[in-house]
């Protein structure tokens, strides 16, 4: 059997190691980042025009992203039941929610204050939430996934199984839900608790310590992923998403860069490379499982072709075998009953085949065997006339709707066939050729398959008493 060309693929998105395109495509997202983050730092607290629309119009961008990627994670949690990505997953939805009620909340994008009965430092408590809690669910993931990321555990197609977690997802989902609606009760109604992190429009140094403690906590992040061995494509593209993360905080906090600034604008596109990277690289993977699974699809039906080609045939004279001769005669047999028709069977044999193994070799015999079925094999004029080897050196033509005469004829024209190969024989003392003998028989009455072989069967027998070489009906 041919083997597969195609590797299979991993059941689960991103579970493999990364190749070295990936790894080049990951450092160049990278060194890029670097690259723009040294630029603008200089130009970083330059002012630049301020556009509300921005807000609405990014941040549904991030959400939409998010979003995609919770759903993509958490199918791949139902189909491998891994707690680490069912964290990760809950961590895209939770970064999703929150992301929607910082837009809500924004002031001058639905309404001069924000909706959600926003305050001033509502806004800015959500982005700390957001930017604080996302990195505590990748820590999360990094440090669950150990035992999965050990050899053989939990990555490769074969330890991973379809199932129905719903319930485990729907309770991740809630918890997630719950302390996006929490965090966002707090940072409004309960702000008065909380301090004061923007004035007019820049960050006071209480959102700069918090911002510090969150850079510190997406790098412990980062490290943890760094460290897990073997790293897997999803770990390598989850470190871009914490470069990415990085850089915004930085610019956003660290900077110390206001609202609608140069670098307030920047750090959002850092967050745009954070929230898509992940995204993008998930859907190319499922664009390539597909199209690997298509060309495996295809493979397989071409394997399980030349399996039944196998099963059905003989490997020698490559003439249907015996399996196929039986199942074949029996549908026959039921179709020539039920329309009434003629149904001729003929069984055929080799003369004196022993001695010509004997003489010649059996590399010989076979070389014999297969001119023979290549010689009955032009006796079959109509498509559902079949010859067939029965075993050994016996073979047998089926004839449907082939009167007993023209059956007759037909086993003539066989044992001609092959007579014209004229392959030497000389233990046979008449012609010194190989020769075929023939009995014929046809369906008659409630005969059964059995019946059928057998009166074909004396035939080619009583052929065989009156001399060889003959055919009798
Ligand atoms: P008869 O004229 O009565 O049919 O005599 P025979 O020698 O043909 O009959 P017998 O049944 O004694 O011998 C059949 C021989 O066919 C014996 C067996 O080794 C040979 N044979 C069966 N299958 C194959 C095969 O696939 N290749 C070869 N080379 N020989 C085979
Ligand atoms: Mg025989
Ligand atoms: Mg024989």
């Amino acid at each position: 059997m041919p083997e597969p060309k195609t590797a299979a693929p991993h059941a689960l998105l991103l579970a493999g190691p990364p190749g070295r395109s990936q790894i080049r495509f990951a450092l160049a997202a990278v060194l890029f980042s670097v690259a723009t983050f040294v630029i603008v730092v200089p130009l970083a607290t330059l002012p630049v025009a301020r556009v509300p629309a921005f807000i609405p119009a990014y941040e549904s961008a991030l959400a939409i992203c998010f979003v995609i990627t919770a759903a993509l994670l958490f199918g791949q949690y139902n189909f491998s039941q891994r707690p680490a990505l069912l964290v990760l997953a809950s961590g895209y939805l939770f970064t999703a929610c929150i992301v929607v009620a910082h837009i809500l909340s924004f002031p001058g994008v639905f309404s001069a204050t924000g909706l959600l009965g926003a305050g001033p430092q509502t806004s800015v408590w959500l982005y700390v939430f957001w930017h604080g809690g996302f990195p505590f669910f990748v820590l999360g993931y990094a440090l669950l996934d150990r035992d999965a990321s050990e050899p053989g555990a939990g990555s490769d197609a074969a330890s991973a199984q379809p199932g129905d977690n719903t319930a485990g997802i729907v309770l991740a989902a809630t918890i997630a839900l719950t302390g996006v609606c929490g965090m966002t009760l707090l940072a409004s109604a309960g702000q008065a608790l909380l301090p004061t992190l923007l004035l007019e429009d820049h960050p006071t140094p209480t959102l700069a310590a918090l911002g510090y403690a969150f850079w510190l906590l997406s790098l412990l992040a980062l490290f943890s992923l760094w460290r897990r061995r073997p790293r897997t494509m999803l770990d390598l593209w989850l470190m871009v998403v914490l470069c990415g993360w990085l850089f915004e905080v930085a610019l956003f906090v660290i900077f110390n860069t206001a609202r609608f600034d140069l670098g307030w604008y920047a750090s959002r596109l850092y967050g745009l490379l954070a929230a898509s990277s992940l995204l993008i690289v998930l859907l190319l993977e499922t664009a390539t499982q597909n199209a690997r699974l298509a060309q495996l699809t295809h493979e397989l039906s071409e394997a399980n072709r030349a399996l039944e080609q196998l099963s059905l045939h003989d490997a020698l004279t490559t003439l249907p075998n015996r399996r196929f001769f039986d199942a074949y005669l029996a549908a026959q047999i039921a179709i020539a009953r039920r329309h009434g028709r003629a149904l001729a069977l003929v069984m055929c044999d080799v003369d004196a085949f022993k001695p010509y193994n004997d003489d010649y070799g059996h590399q010989a015999g076979d070389e014999c065997l297969k001119r023979i079925a290549a010689a009955l094999q032009s006796c079959c004029h109509r498509p559902a006339d079949m010859v067939a080897r029965y075993g050994g050196e016996e073979f047998a033509l089926i004839l449907p709707e082939t009167t007993s005469a023209d059956a007759a004829r037909i086993a003539e024209e066989a044992r001609r066939a092959v007579a014209e190969l004229k392959m030497l024989h000389a233990s046979v003392p008449a012609a010194a050729q190989i020769s075929i003998s023939a009995g014929v028989a046809v369906l008659d009455g409630d005969m059964s398959a059995q019946q059928l072989i057998r009166a074909a069967d004396r035939n080619l027998f009583e052929a065989k008493r009156l001399g060889r070489n003959r055919v009798v009906s």
